[in-house]
């Protein structure tokens, strides 16, 4: 039987994607890789990069209106929203390079633009050319889940493939969905001007998360205008564009109809799978998911999976790490490497929150014994400095002070939460952050005067008594 042609030929050309094609060329790997659209995936294009580009501008929009809080005149920015999306168009393009077909080329992978399939277990048919490897990658993401609302197909919406797109005035948003991303453009689109309303059929925002923790992020959204229309199914749409109208149905029946110039859906996420061929690859599909086993094989063992398709979290920083672990298999053959359970994320609010590791309401569900520890950021002085007082973070241990998880909610969540992550990944107790150092005066210290709290928690009365006793001491 001839030699495969590639060591590995990788579909989909993303966050997950691009680290598997350039890390297997780098390594001496033969690697094709397959896009349909152009490289950089949700992340470049539709995703983290630009939202996280308006969110600096619509923070700093944010700020202007409320100067005084630094002692300085308030003044309310005249925001063209044209021009804050074309700045977002300009970090895409900064950074588009490192993703280039140019730069992958130079690093010597066969990039090949065209949408093909699997016609055989070992073979991925595309633009004309037959495919084989040693292993193939799917790593085609997920796009945006399109609720079944009566009315949808006749009037124009928004979704995060598009919403980036626009240049005109956003004078009334209607955001359907109170996740990250949802949260995330709802805040930022409120702050750059528009009248902005969050619907959704849960109670509350972000439910992945604590609610003490997220009740934080949605007092904030409250104050800066965002209204929320909670346990809402939407009965219907309907109007044109610039004057839509959503129609919300309460668990009594009653209805009530919002008016918006846009609509955004932000309902969750499908995963990419339609038109692979996975049947002719012996790849299974379970309830549209693919079956994947806990090392991200699939059912056929030359064929692995990475990113948003994998089924689990959708985050970049973990498209990449399954990206390494991939990597690990299928050039060094360590077949035991799987996906590290330590997994950080973040919501890019104002105040962000962010967690990594075990919640409290994950703690209490599934009976795991431990115990509960919460230091504000008013009484951290940095913060006070910084007037960004809002939030805590708060830690989980087991009963002896091992880590279990942590969140924090409050300015620059997202960069604190790495060293929990570390600790949590390396198995510490909460009393290794007490005895670390950190600079003073940072936000990071939150993190030890957080972990300072379990200590503290030891020094009972009977115990400060039985110190003053050992040591002589003469304090009451
Ligand atoms: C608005 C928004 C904000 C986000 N913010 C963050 C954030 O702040 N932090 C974070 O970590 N994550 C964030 N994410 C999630 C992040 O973008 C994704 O988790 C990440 O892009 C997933 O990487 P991936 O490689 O799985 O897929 P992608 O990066 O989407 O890449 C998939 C690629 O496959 C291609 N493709 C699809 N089907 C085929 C096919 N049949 N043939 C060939 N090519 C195909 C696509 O064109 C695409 O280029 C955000 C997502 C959204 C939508």
């Amino acid at each position: 039987m001839a030699a495969p042609e590639f060591d590995i030929v990788v579909i989909g050309g993303g966050s997950g994607g691009l680290v598997v094609a350039a890390g297997g060329s780098t390594l001496g790997a033969k690697v094709a890789l397959v896009e349909r659209h152009k490289l950089g995936g949700d992340c470049l294009w539709y995703g983290c990069v630009p939202s996280k580009s308006l969110i600096k501008s619509a923070r700093i929009a944010h700020q202007m209106r409320h100067a005084d809080r630094w002692a300085l005149p308030p003044a309310e920015p005249r925001v063209d929203l044209a021009r804050v999306m074309e700045r977002v168009r300009g970090v895409i393009a900064e950074i588009e390079p490192f993703d280039s077909p140019e730069r992958f080329r130079g690093l010597g992978v066969d990039v090949i633009f065209g949408e093909g399939r699997f016609v055989a277990p070992d073979a991925f048919a595309v633009g004309g050319r037959t495919l084989t490897a040693r292993s193939f990658v799917i790593a085609t993401g997920s796009r945006p889940a399109v609720p079944p609302i009566p009315g949808l197909a006749d009037v124009p919406y928004l979704t995060n493939e598009t919403v980036f797109d626009l240049r005109e005035p956003v004078p009334s948003l209607i955001v359907v969905g109170g996740g990250p991303i949802g949260c995330e453009l709802a805040q930022a689109f409120r702050r750059l001007g528009s009248e902005v309303a969050l619907v959704d059929m849960a109670p509350g925002i972000l439910p992945r998360e604590d609610a003490d923790l997220a009740a934080v992020v949605r007092e904030a959204m409250v104050a800066d205008g965002v209204r929320f229309h909670f346990d809402a199914a939407i009965a219907r749409v309907a109007g044109a564009a610039g004057a839509l109208a959503l129609t919300l149905r309460a668990s009594d029946g009653a209805e009530r109809t919002l008016a918006g110039s846009h609509l955004l859906l932000a309902a969750g996420r499908r995963i990419n799978t339609e038109g692979l061929g996975l049947n002719a690859a012996g790849v299974a599909i379970d309830q549209g998911r693919i079956v994947v086993d806990d090392r991200l094989r699939t059912t056929n063992p030359r064929i692995y999976v990475v990113g948003d398709v994998a089924g689990g979290a959708q985050f970049t920083h973990l498209a990449e790490h399954h990206a390494g672990i991939v990597l690990r298999h299928a050039i060094f053959k360590l077949w035991w490497a799987k996906p590290s359970s330590i997994l950080p994320w973040c919501t890019y609010t104002d105040p962000e929150l962010a967690r990594v590791g075990l919640s409290e309401a994950d703690a209490k569900a599934r009976g795991i014994d431990h115990r509960v520890y919460r230091f504000p950021f008013k009484e951290i002085d940095r913060a006070q400095a910084e007037s960004e007082t809002a939030g805590f973070a708060k830690i989980l241990t087991d009963p002896k002070g091992r880590l279990l998880g942590a969140a924090i909610v409050g300015p620059h969540a997202g960069e604190l939460i790495a060293e929990y992550g570390l600790a949590l990944a390396k198995g510490m107790a909460a009393k290794d952050i007490s005895g670390v150092i950190h600079t003073y005066p940072t936000l990071a210290s939150i993190s030890r005067r957080v972990a300072d709290q379990r200590m503290k928690e030891g020094l009972t009365p009977t115990a400060k008594a039985w110190i003053r006793r050992i040591f002589r001491l003469r304090g009451s």
